[in-house]
């Protein structure tokens, strides 16, 4: 039987299991890229392993979701990682140099190889063909040791995109039409795979738009094939030596095949507060708007940002609109200065940032109180721009620049009916990818031109707690009772006033679901161990590793939810929490306060395979919790988690 680009890699990846869905595999990591929020622990569980240097054929270390260093903190935070990179061997990308997924793409993203990366939009060079997989933390440092990395084998869904984008419709547009149609949900389990004529219309910077919102879609990973627009895209990197040929077998089969036809496709918007709240812009048209900001790893690279600068050639934003372009890497910036948008940018009224992920995650430009902000980002989770009650919009940098022209939501089709003169700026290749823009670029520093070889910690730089062996009794109060989809952003908010906390667990944790009870850290202590109770798709979003490390360390043993996003659940196991299933009626009946106890013996259960657990709730009713587990994630469980884990294998080995 034929294979599909997804099998064809993991084949050659495979090192333990079966390509067949749902059971768990093993598979070689090629290449690794942390950022700055998750990379501090990533280094410290490296240490810990006691291994000398990155087995990985690559490594690299971002600084980009909080470059601004207005605390010594975040400074502190950037040294610890430079002298990492430098002692273990991997790359070092300076603080302002660009957003991980965009700065990886342009220099080590190749296809065929795969990729983990401590951050869930990692997919994002899957445009290349490249197969990368969003983690946690850990994950991470036990691949750069040379460990597989294990995850269920997905589905292969087969997105095949036929057509081609009318004017003013852009690569965002299909990945808003595919939220829209399928929810954030949609995705779990699968990685979406881009085939037909409509794909192949499509170029790099647009495909990894695609498959950069695709972790909004919660698939395990997206990719295209490879053609003559991947290696076009490689040469202009200098890195065409590195094309290789990707394409389905004509008898591939797929689990399901879900159909775009792009010529149908129109403007379209993510309403607050969810990705996939996707209406046509013109539903919305007529809304103020206060803040426009185009960039982001979804959107940030000089592609994307031609086209807003073209539509304001010649004109200004709008008196009462700001409007913020915020590249997604300095490659971006310095192909707009090169080629002079910078300056037709800023004579028409535009900000410039540097490129970081700053605004996404509420670090700069937060929007005003009660005012509605257009962005050509990923997320739009309710307060993860910096303020409680925000009201952002996402969308594509041409809906987002009618609005700053306009200053309100508008269909960009009827701006330039009104306007007149306002011409589709379309999608333009940049060609103008000169010298200093490849891996010699000085912003990135190679294991060969290392700067420190040993590890500088500053005072907030603190140890990774460890945790015990799985307890046989596990008994404690319902310590939080949730809702469906509490995000990580929920578990651990990302602003900057709590992010500087990243290395110093002990204080971090005291913002720990703050969002969502602020009395809930300090009950966590008080209480000594406990249970979170939530509702479907728990700790969806990032792979904030912290937002289970947190709760560790409160004393949390164990989750009860009816769903749990992917990478959460995996990050449950690494840091020892039980993360039991339970179905409606169970999530129903039980309250916050209530005693919970799981009659058996957990500890004894998780080894021997136990799936199903009685939980008795005060003493009164029973029902049963279910236990989805590998054999590998039970044994990590059971050690404590997989630092504990990881740490006893190498010692006995
Ligand atoms: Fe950075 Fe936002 Fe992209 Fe995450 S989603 S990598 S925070 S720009």
């Amino acid at each position: 039987m034929g294979q599909t680009i997804t099998e064809k890699i993991l084949d050659e990846h495979l090192v333990e299991g079966e390509l067949t869905p749902g059971e768990e595999i093993g598979i070689e990591i090629d290449q690794v890229l942390t950022q700055d929020t998750t990379g501090t622990m990533v280094w410290l569980q490296f240490e810990a392993l006691d291994l000398d240097e990155v087995q990985t054929e690559l490594a690299a270390q971002y600084c980009d979701h909080q470059t601004y260093q207005f605390d010594f903190k975040n400074t502190d935070d950037h040294r610890f990682l430079r002298s990492a990179a430098g002692t273990f061997g991997a790359y070092f990308s300076r603080p302002g140099n660009g957003i991980c997924h965009q700065v990886h793409k342009e220099n080590f993203a190749a296809p065929g190889k795969t990729l983990l990366g401590s951050d869930s939009h990692t997919p994002t060079p899957g445009g290349l063909g490249q197969f990368a997989i969003g983690a946690g933390g850990l994950d991470i440092a036990v691949a750069m040791g040379g460990g597989p990395y294990y995850v269920e084998m997905p589905e292969v869904v087969n997105v095949e995109l036929t057509g081609e984008l009318p004017e003013w419709a852009t690569a965002k547009d299909v990945a808003l039409h595919l939220l829209g149609e399928l929810t954030v949900k949609g995705g779990v389990g699968k990685v979406l795979e881009y085939t037909g004529e409509g794909a192949e219309s499509l170029t790099i910077p647009e495909r990894t738009t695609i498959t950069n919102l695709g972790t909004e879609l919660g698939a395990t990973s997206s990719i295209f094939p490879t053609d003559g627009k991947t290696k076009e895209w490689l040469a202009l990197q200098d890195r065409e030596d590195e094309f290789v040929d990707l394409a389905p077998d004509e008898d591939a089969e797929y689990a399901d095949t879900i159909e775009v036809d792009l010529s149908s496709l129109e403007p379209l918007i993510a309403c607050p507060s969810m990705p996939d709240n996707v209406v046509p812009v013109s539903e919305v048209a007529g809304t103020d708007v206060e803040q426009v900001i185009i960039g982001s790893c979804t959107n940030g690279a000089y592609e994307d940002i031609l086209p807003g600068a073209k539509m304001l050639e010649g004109r200004e934003v709008d008196r009462k609109t700001e409007m913020i372009v915020a590249p997604g890497s300095k490659q971006a910036s310095e192909m707009l200065s090169r080629e002079g948008w910078t300056a037709e940018l800023m004579a028409a009224g535009v900000n410039f940032s540097e490129a970081t992920c700053g605004a996404c995650i509420g670090i700069g430009h937060v929007p005003a109180s009660d005012s509605v902000s257009l962005r050509t980002f990923n997320r739009n989770f309710e307060g993860r721009s910096g303020i409680e009650d925000d009201s952002v919009y996402l969308c594509s940098p041409e809906v987002a620049t009618a609005a700053a022209i306009a200053g309100e939501i508008v269909d960009p089709r009827d701006l330039a009916d009104d306007l007149g003169d306002l011409e589709a700026p379309g999608f333009e290749m940049g060609s103008n990818y000169g010298p200093g823009m490849g891996r010699d670029d000085p912003d990135i520093i190679g294991p060969d031109e290392a700067v420190d070889d040993d590890l500088i910690k500053g005072p907030n730089i603190g140890d990774v707690p460890l945790k015990d062996e799985l307890a046989s009794d596990i008994e404690g109060e319902a310590l939080l009772k949730m809702e469906d989809n509490i995000t990580t952003d929920h578990i651990i908010p990302a602003t900057a006033d709590i992010l500087k906390f990243r290395s110093n667990i002990e204080k971090l944790s005291e913002f720990t679901l703050s969002r969502v009870d602020d009395t809930f850290a300090q009950r966590a202590l008080d209480a000594d161990g406990g249970f979170l109770v939530a509702g479907e798709n728990y700790g969806q979003g990032s792979s904030r590793e912290h937002a289970a490390l947190c709760p560790m360390f409160l004393g949390v043993e164990g989750v009860l939810a009816q769903s749990f996003a992917r990478i959460h659940k995996a990050n449950l196991f690494n840091f020892g929490l039980v993360p039991l299933t339970i179905d409606e009626e169970t999530y129903e009946r039980i309250e916050q306060g209530d005693d919970v106890q799981i009659v058996d013996d957990v500890g004894d259960g998780v080894r021997s395979g136990q799936e199903e657990f009685t939980i008795r709730v005060n003493d009164d009713w029973e029902a049963t919790a279910r236990l989805d587990a590998s054999e590998r994630e039970r044994d990590i469980l059971a050690a404590g988690g997989k630092l504990s884990w990881t740490k006893a294998q190498h010692d006995s080995g």
